[in-house]
């Protein structure tokens, strides 16, 4: 590790050095030659985290939220009806920026700690035909993981023609997903988190039959920058081994995802056994916080992230009394973000290299970490 600080947000997470070095690649042309196949195989690669064999990825400048603008400029015409299911902070972003692109908007709001149940899906998608219906994979402000697969099924049965749209910038490789088998519409996701790379890089997968509906929609695109129209050409060119320009890619964060995805989809640990270790990372912090008495902000385990950890302080504690003693530790957590819960909860995020290489000793630091904050925390209470 270059920095001694350990990194245990969820988002942005520990970079492998490999990456960090790949980004210091000397600059590069955007259009030679060396730098063409290295966006087109990154676009091959991400396909495979996902388990996709012909979905349409976009790598854009920008952050995870760019996505959602992607989604509601590209795939949502203006006055057209979404279907937003919250289950957390996340989803009240998505649901306000499809409005800012015209959108008319309804939403599903889950209590705190919930997903939003496969019967009230179900209801909304009766009463009214949507053209998309969003919801959010992992939830970061709770921890709530939703069963995507199930979601994906309630939409095919009961309004086949609505878009599925699943933010997973909390999820993408830390969470297992199978974008084919699940027919999921859009996975929309950023570098930062589980992918393992610094920030600033917006990541899109679009199905085919989003692509069709962007190609075959009556009104313009109301996105410049964000525009398919502008970037179809050029992901397809790229892809192909063509250089094309719109607009400059992030050259060096391109070379440092190359790195990270390279791991991800090429070296060990495997995919699958990547989903695995992160479950058991997962396990292992969150065993260690029901021994102390911790509650999950999660009602069901079974709708609990992989990725992640949301932890309530225990009654009469705050995040004075717990940031900084893990930051005296050198462990980064995070502090509340749901706004009904924000002072009551903190966040630590497991994922990426944090939990795939076992010999940094990270899943450990967080809980010996753990166990000395709240005992400290709790010994000079009293
Ligand atoms: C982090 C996050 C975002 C926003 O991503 P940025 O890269 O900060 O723009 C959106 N949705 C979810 C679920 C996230 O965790």
């Amino acid at each position: 590790m270059i920095f001694s600080r350990l990194l245990v947000i969820p988002g942005p997470i520990e970079v492998a050095d490999e990456v960090l070095f790949a980004n210091a690649h000397p600059s590069m042309s955007h259009v030679s030659p060396e730098f063409v196949p290295v966006l087109g195989q990154c676009i091959r690669m991400i396909r495979d985290v996902l388990f996709t064999k012909d979905a349409q990825p976009f790598l854009i400048s920008g952050s995870g939220t760019l996505g959602w603008d992607q989604v509601a400029a590209n795939l949502v015409e203006p006055g057209e009806s979404a279907l937003v299911l919250n289950s957390g902070y996340f989803g009240d972003g998505f649901a306000d920026c499809l409005q800012t692109y015209g959108a008319k908007v309804d939403q599903i709001n889950a209590e705190i700690g919930a997903a939003v149940s496969q019967s009230e899906i179900e209801k909304a998608l009766k009463a009214k035909k949507y053209k998309v219906i969003t919801f959010t994979h992992v939830d970061t402000s709770t921890g709530v993981l939703s069963d995507a697969k199930l979601i994906a099924e309630t939409v095919r049965r009961v309004s086949p023609d609505t878009l599925v749209v699943m933010d997973a910038v909390c999820s993408v490789a830390s969470e297992d997903i199978r974008m084919d088998a699940w027919d999921l519409d859009v996975v929309l996701t950023a570098s930062q988190k589980g992918l393992g790379t610094p920030p600033g890089l917006s990541i899109l997968l679009a199905s085919q039959r989003a692509v069709k509906v962007f190609e075959t929609r009556s009104t313009p695109v109301t996105s410049y920058y964000g525009g398919w129209n502008k970037w179809l050409p050029v992901m397809k060119a790229y892809e192909n081994g063509v250089a094309s320009y719109f607009a400059t890619p992030p050259v060096n964060l391109i070379y440092a995802f190359h790195e990270s995805l390279t791991q991800i989809t090429k070296a060990s640990p495997s995919i699958e056994n990547r989903f695995k270790l992160h479950r058991e990372a997962s396990q292992r912090v969150k065993n260690a916080a029901i021994e102390l008495g911790l509650k999950q902000v999660p009602l069901d385990p079974k709708h609990s992230a992989n990725g992640m950890t949301a932890l309530y302080y225990p009654e009469g504690f705050g995040a004075a009394d717990f940031l900084p003693r893990f930051a005296n530790r050198g462990v980064v957590v995070a502090g509340g973000l749901h706004s009904s819960i924000k002072d009551k909860y903190f966040r630590i995020g497991h994922m990426g290299i944090t939990v795939a290489d076992s010999t940094r000793g990270d899943v450990n630091s967080i809980i010996t970490a753990l166990k000395e904050v709240v005992a400290e925390a709790k010994s000079q209470r009293v």
